[in-house]
C-alpha cells in the first residue's frame, strides 16, 4: 500500500478486518483505492462524511438457501446471494451469476465494481449483484427451471422495479431470465417487466441486450485506438471465453474489419488463422453446449490447445488487441508480458477484473492502451437501463436506434474517463479516469442524500 491519504489507508485496513477471506472483494476495493489519493486530498468533505467507509459497506446483503429436486428425485441444496451495494443513484442494478465458484466475497467484488460502472453510464442506476454456487453445466432444462423457481421464491421479496433490478451474468442467459421472471410474475401476480432485464424480445426484452456488452467493449476499444490514430481494420485480435460477451465482441470486431484469431473456454483455446467462424462457434457452444475443442474438430485450419489460455495463441502470430471476456483473474503477469512481446497495442477488459493486479501493472507500466472493465464492459448494464426505459414507456425500439444509443453511451463513458484522467494530470490513464469519475459521481449523490 503506497497510499498517502490517511482515510484511504485506514479504510482499506478496516475493509480487510471486516471482510476476512474475501480476497476478490479486497482486490476490487484495492484497485479503486489505488486511484483515490488525489480525490480525497482535493475533497476533504468526502472524509468528513465518511463516504469511503460507507461506499465499501453494502447497504444490504441477503444470503439464502435454495432447495430444489434434481431429475433423479434427489434434494439438492445451493446457496443464493443478493448484495444490494449502493442506491444513491437509483435502484440497485446488476446481474446474477450461477457458477460453483460463487461465494459471498465474489458477489461483493462484483457488486462493488457495479456501483462505479453504473455511475459511469450516466443513467440513474445504483449497484448490486447476486448469484448462487449452483452449477448449470450438464443440468437438464427441467433442473434449471426448478432451480430458478426456487431461487426466485426467496429473491422476489427483495427486488422490484424501484428497488432492485437483476439481470444475467455468467451462467445466467435468456433461458434462466425467463424462468426467473416467470416465477416472479407468478408469486407477485404482477407483470412488472422492468423487475429484471435480459428478457426475451416477445416478453419485454430489448433488441441489442444480448449484443450490448460485447459490442460496447469493442466501441470503447475503438475510441481508445482512435486516440493513437489506429482502428480495428486489419488488426489481429484475441478474445478469451466463448460466452455471451465474447461472442458479440468477436462479431463486432469482424464487422469493423478486424480478425479474431483465437478464443477459448474454461478447458482450452482455439487458434483459427482464418478468423473465428461465429456461426460454428454458436452452434457448438450455445446450441449443442459442447466444449470448444469440438469447434477445432469441425474447422479445417483451426487448432485446439488444451489447457492453455488463449493469450498463448499470440505465439502463432502477432496480435494487436486483446479482449479478455471470460472471467476474473484469467490473465496473469506472464500472459501480459507474452502479449507485449507479440505486437500488442491495446487491452480492453470485456469481463470483470480479468487481469490480475500484477498483469494490470505490467500493461499500465508501458505505452499501450489499457481499458478497465468497469468502463469497457458498461455497455451491458447501460442497455439494461435502456430496456427499463422501454418497459416503463411500454415501447420497443428498433435495433438501429438501440445500437445508436449504446454507441453514444460508450462514447460518453470513454470521454468521461479520458477527461477525468486529464483533469488529474494523467492523460491516457483510463484506470484512474474510470475509478475517479465513477467514484465522484456516487460520492456527490451520497453527500446530497445525507447520512443514510
Ligand atoms: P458466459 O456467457 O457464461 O461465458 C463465460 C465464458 O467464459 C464461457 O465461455 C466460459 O467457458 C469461459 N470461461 C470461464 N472461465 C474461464 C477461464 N478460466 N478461462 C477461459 N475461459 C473461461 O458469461 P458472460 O455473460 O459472457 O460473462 C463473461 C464476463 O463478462 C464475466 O466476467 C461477467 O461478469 C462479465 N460481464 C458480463 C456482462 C453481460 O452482459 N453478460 C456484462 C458485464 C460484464 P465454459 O463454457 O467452459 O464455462
Amino acid at each position: 500500500m503506497s497510499w498517502t491519504n490517511e482515510t484511504v489507508r485506514t479504510t482499506y485496513e478496516e475493509v480487510l478486518r471486516r471482510n476476512p477471506g474475501e480476497t476478490e472483494f479486497h482486490q476490487a476495493v484495492h484497485e479503486v483505492f489505488d486511484s483515490l489519493d488525489p480525490v480525497l486530498d482535493k475533497h476533504p468533505e468526502y472524509a468528513e462524511h465518511a463516504i469511503l467507509e460507507r461506499i465499501c459497506e453494502p447497504e444490504r446483503q441477503v444470503v439464502f438457501r435454495v432447495p430444489w429436486v434434481d431429475d433423479n428425485g434427489r434434494v439438492q441444496i445451493n446457496r443464493g446471494f443478493r448484495v444490494q451495494f449502493n442506491s444513491a443513484l437509483g435502484p440497485y442494478k446488476g446481474g446474477l451469476r450461477f457458477h460453483p465458484s460463487v461465494l459471498l466475497g465474489t458477489v461483493k467484488f462484483l457488486g462493488f465494481e457495479q456501483v462505479f460502472k453504473n455511475a459511469l453510464t450516466g443513467l440513474p442506476l445504483g449497484g448490486g449483484k447476486g448469484g448462487s454456487d449452483f452449477d448449470p453445466k450438464g443440468r437438464s432444462d427441467g433442473e434449471i427451471m426448478r432451480f430458478c423457481q426456487s431461487f426466485m421464491t426467496e429473491l422476489h421479496r427483495h427486488i422490484g422495479e424501484y428497488v432492485d433490478v437483476p439481470a444475467g451474468d455468467i451462467g445466467v442467459g435468456m433461458r434462466e431470465i425467463g424462468y426467473l421472471f416467470g416465477q416472479y410474475k407468478r408469486m407477485t401476480n404482477r407483470y412488472e417487466s422492468s423487475v429484471i432485464t435480459g428478457k426475451g424480445l416477445d416478453w419485454g426484452g430489448s433488441v441489442m441486450r444480448p449484443e450490448a456488452t460485447g459490442y460496447g467493449t469493442v466501441f470503447f476499444t475503438q475510441h481508445m485506438l482512435a486516440t493513437r490514430g489506429r482502428s480495428f481494420d486489419g488488426a489481429r485480435v484475441l478474445v478469451s471465453g466463448s460466452g455471451n460477451v465474447a461472442h458479440f465482441a468477436i462479431e463486432k470486431v469482424h464487422q469493423l474489419g478486424g480478425i479474431v484469431v483465437g478464443c477459448s473456454d474454461s478447458a482450452g483455446s482455439v487458434y483459427d488463422p482464418d478468423g473465428i467462424d461465429l456461426e460454428l462457434l454458436h452452434q457448438v457452444k450455445q446450441v449443442e453446449r459442447e466444449r470448444i475443442s469440438v469447434y477445432a474438430e469441425r474447422r479445417p485450419r483451426a487448432r485446439y490447445i488444451a489447457g492453455a489460455t488463449v493469450w498463448r495463441v499470440a505465439g502463432e502470430e502477432d496480435v494487436q488487441v486483446a479482449l479478455p471476456c471470460a472471467t476474473q483473474n484469467e490473465l496473469d503477469t506472464d500472459d501480459a508480458k507474452f502479449l507485449l512481446d507479440h505486437g500488442l497495442w491495446a487491452v480492453a477488459e470485456g469481463a470483470n477484473m480479468p487481469c490480475t493486479p500484477e498483469a494490470t501493472s505490467v500493461f499500465t507500466g508501458v505505452d499501450i492502451l489499457f481499458g478497465p472493465g468497469k468502463a469497457v464492459n458498461a455497455g451491458g448494464v447501460a442497455t439494461s437501463g435502456l430496456e427499463m426505459q422501454q418497459n416503463a414507456s411500454r415501447d420497443a425500439w428498433t435495433a438501429a436506434y438501440t445500437e445508436q444509443r449504446l454507441a453514444e453511451i460508450m462514447e460518453g463513458i470513454h470521454s468521461r474517463c479520458a477527461h477525468t484522467a486529464e483533469e488529474y494530470g494523467r492523460p491516457g490513464d483510463y484506470v484512474l479516469g474510470a475509478n475517479v469519475a465513477g467514484f465522484a459521481k456516487v460520492a456527490e449523490a451520497m453527500l446530497a442524500l445525507g447520512v443514510i
